[in-house]
């Protein structure tokens, strides 16, 4: 379910149901211990962009740049996200809100755990339930996994709408993937094309863009 917000790890102590903006869920999150990674971060990183977005992008969790700075995609994947935006487009506090499936950093930048995303799955399901996206970019593995299919591949599955809950749904490649293998960005690029065209169809057809 991807704005249901009952899970196995359903916690009395943590029911956000009542929480109908993101300036209140916010605060709450940052109070929030539901995992280890707390514990060995600076802070929550919640999000940002504009709560009025209907165009939602979803990574991994943050790095030690968005930890330092309690901001989401701000290290060198996050500049390379915004100039592939920018071909886009998008500005990311105009026409898009960022998030992370986990708010808080991972130890040396590894993949969270099942246990930490499950745990952190109420806060982006509560994120998803207030700003209702019309379109879900899933940037990377963890994403993908987290949000539609655990056993789903970026390799297979990118490029490749998924309708779920009336959410037309992108996964494609992390930008640090792109930094890490840059033969990657042209795959990117024709999944981004995408979603401009799908956000000429569902929420602006005007929307300019100068490459596509
Ligand atoms: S990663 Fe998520 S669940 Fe874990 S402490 Fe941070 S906000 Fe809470």
């Amino acid at each position: 379910m991807l704005f249901g917000e009952t899970s196995l790890f359903a916690d009395p102590d943590w029911d956000l149901s009542g929480i109908d903006n993101l300036e209140d869920l916010e605060e709450k999150v940052k109070q929030c211990t539901r995992c280890n990674l707390r514990a060995g971060c600076r802070g929550v990183v919640f999000g940002e962009g504009n709560p009025q977005a209907r165009l939602v992008l979803c990574g991994e969790g943050p790095g030690a740049d968005e930890d330092l700075l309690g901001r989401p995609f701000v290290g060198r994947a996050g500049q390379l996200l915004d100039k592939i935006l920018e071909a886009c487009g998008f500005e990311r506090f105009t026409h898009v809100y960022i998030l992370n499936v986990v708010k808080c950093r991972p130890p040396g930048n590894r993949t969270p755990t099942e246990m930490e995303v499950a745990a952190c799955r109420p806060n982006l399901n509560a994120q998803l339930r207030i700003l209702q996206p019309k379109i879900l970019v899933l940037l990377g593995s963890a994403a993908l996994q987290a949000v539609l299919n655990p056993r789903g591949k970026i390799t297979r599955d990118r490029g490749k709408w998924v309708r779920k809950e009336g959410v037309f749904i992108l996964p494609t490649y992390h930008p640090a993937a792109l930094l890490r293998n840059p033969s990657l960005k042209r795959e990117s690029w024709e999944d981004f094309k995408q979603v401009v065209a799908k956000y000429r169809e569902l929420i602006d057809p005007g929307h300019y863009s100068i490459h596509c």
